[in-house]
């Protein structure tokens, strides 16, 4: 299957910074083969970045929705909003919308459904704490998480959902975790997969892992049979990096 690169930027850029990113990043993809890049920007450079990208390989994601598909929700953007801008994905339940925002499963659960009515492709990330981690509760939590988010999601649509395994413990820390435990869950999200669903579907869902992903680390993450991908933030953030990450089986 076709590995997944997405660029999670977060707060950052402007219009400026991320079309000067774009133009740089576009020279240096050209040789990347078998690969669906994805770029997550903010609200504001979703449109520019659209049309910059038109005629590229660069794919468009957004990093939040609401579950709502319209009305009186001040502040807050729609399904039917990122696809008019040109989304193809969108980046649900992360670890920083829990946190700070207090997403819960359940709204993740919601968000999930419109994406899918809408026909945009859900990024949906779970992962542990440290806390849990050394508690030895990270698959009990990983199981939690993925069972509520995916309450009532039918079979057709979830060959269209990629999972990101983003431990809590390793974003934006420097501390990705080990291609041995990041395994471990991707395996054990895989197993699950085909307990709800079927084998056949769990086997063609892509599930990628995210957390202080490197030029220096991807390689050896990407080697593991249930890795396909990666969700990247702060190597994101410098399209080099962010290529060298991407082309990282390729000459770039
Ligand atoms: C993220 O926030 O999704 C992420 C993986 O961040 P970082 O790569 O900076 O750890």
């Amino acid at each position: 299957m076709k590995s997944l690169i997405a660029a999670n930027w977060k707060m950052n850029m402007d219009i400026k910074s991320s079309i000067s990113f774009i133009n740089n990043f576009k020279k240096y993809i050209k040789k990347i083969k078998n690969k669906e890049i994805v770029i997550c920007p903010s609200f504001t450079l979703l449109n520019k970045i659209n049309e910059s990208t038109k005629n590229t390989k660069i794919k468009l994601g957004a990093q939040n929705m609401h579950f709502e598909e319209e009305g009186t929700f001040t502040g807050e953007i729609s399904a039917l909003m990122l696809k008019d801008v040109g989304c193809e994905y969108v980046i649900l339940g992360h670890s920083e919308r829990r946190q700070y925002f207090n997403e819960t499963d359940d709204m993740v659960n919601k968000k999930i459904k419109t994406a899918f009515k809408n026909n945009l492709k859900p990024i949906l990330c779970i992962g542990e704490t440290l806390e849990q981690r050394n508690n030895n509760k990270t698959l009990k939590i990983i199981k939690n998480q993925l069972i509520n988010c995916l309450k009532n999601i039918d079979e057709n649509e979830i060959k269209n959902i990629v999972i990101a395994y983003e431990p809590i413990w390793a974003i934006g820390t420097g501390k990705n975790a080990t291609p041995q435990q990041a395994e471990e869950v991707h395996k054990f999200i895989r197993e699950l997969l085909s307990h709800i669903y079927n084998n056949k579907i769990s086997s063609n869902v892509r599930i990628i892992y995210g957390g202080s992903i490197k030029e220096s680390n991807i390689k050896d993450l990407m080697a593991m049979k249930n890795i396909n991908g990666a969700l990247v933030g702060g190597a994101s953030l410098n399209p080099k990096s962010f290529a060298c990450i991407c082309g990282f089986n390729n000459s770039t």
